[in-house]
């Protein structure tokens, strides 16, 4: 039996779909989120790469910030739920989660039987999301996917003061101009982002084992920052982006079975 998974994000869209809910057919994601071509396009990569249609899929799932505006799903799950049951999916000991996506960035506390117990969210203010990063990126003439191998290479400790985007953004400009390396000035973006984010994480109150998720976790940079600010080891899963989708394709296949 067949079952999917689609996470229509705020700035990227990511599908996955489960054979009898344990084996992985198929699971892709495309830059592209809500309101875009992205949702038809993910679906058109999906089934051509499995080679299965959607008359094939038992139960489909929608999840994400677009989750209610599709409708060839058979339900639709909010993304707190769909990133828990992820990451529980491959880390059945996690007790926090750290989830930073596009547009905003969550903290979730998970029970001992994988089921979300409490979380907190930021969803006002871009500092602290991938796109803060995205923005810092593009000052510096370098793209998201370098960051983490970057700020690997600095050697000085920069801090960051301003909290807001714009402001940071100014920041980053002018310690650009004064000569820094790109590689500390990345680090000092990351620290920022890591007391942001860590800030909410010690609000939902932090326990072993912390596992991160979203595009962001796929910067190395970002979690050692986040183990730095939280004095924890934090565990990467290497399908980070693609949790929430596989949360859904599993909660599908329990609907479906059930
Ligand atoms: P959403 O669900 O809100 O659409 P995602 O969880 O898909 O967000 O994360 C999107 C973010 O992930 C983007 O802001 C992007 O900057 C970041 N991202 C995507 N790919 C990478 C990568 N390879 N390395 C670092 N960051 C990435």
């Amino acid at each position: 039996m067949y079952t999917m998974g689609i996470d229509i994000g705020s700035v990227a869209t990511k599908c996955v779909i489960l054979r009898d809910g344990q084996e992985t057919v198929a699971g892709c994601c495309i830059p592209k989120g809500t309101g875009t071509s992205g949702t038809q396009q993910t679906l058109e990569r999906i089934y051509r790469e499995s080679g299965l249609q959607r008359s094939d899929i038992s139960y489909l799932i929608a999840t994400g910030y677009g989750r209610t505006r599709f409708e060839d799903a058979d339900d639709n799950v909010s993304e707190l739920t769909c990133h828990t049951r992820g990451v529980s999916f491959f880390v059945p000991d996690v007790r926090t989660i750290i989830d930073i996506g596009g547009q905003d960035a969550k903290a979730i506390q998970v029970g001992e039987n994988g089921r979300m117990l409490n979380f907190v969210m930021n969803d006002k203010c871009a500092a602290g999301t991938g796109r803060f990063l995205e923005v810092m990126s593009s000052a510096l003439e370098t793209t998201v996917d370098q960051l983490g191998e970057l700020s690997a290479r600095s050697t000085i400790k920069l801090n960051i003061s301003a909290t807001c985007t714009v402001f940071a953004e100014s920041e980053v400009i002018s310690l650009m101009s004064s000569g820094f390396e790109i590689t500390d000035i990345i680090a000092g973006i990351h620290t920022s982002v890591a007391r942001r984010v860590g800030g909410l994480a010690k609000r939902v109150g932090i326990e072993p084992r912390i596992v991160m998720t979203g595009g962001v976790a796929q910067n190395s940079g970002i979690v050692r920052a986040m183990e730095e600010e939280l004095k924890m080891p934090v565990s990467v899963i290497p399908q980070a982006q693609l949790t929430g989708a596989y949360g859904a394709a599993r909660i599908a296949w329990e609907r479906a079975t059930g």
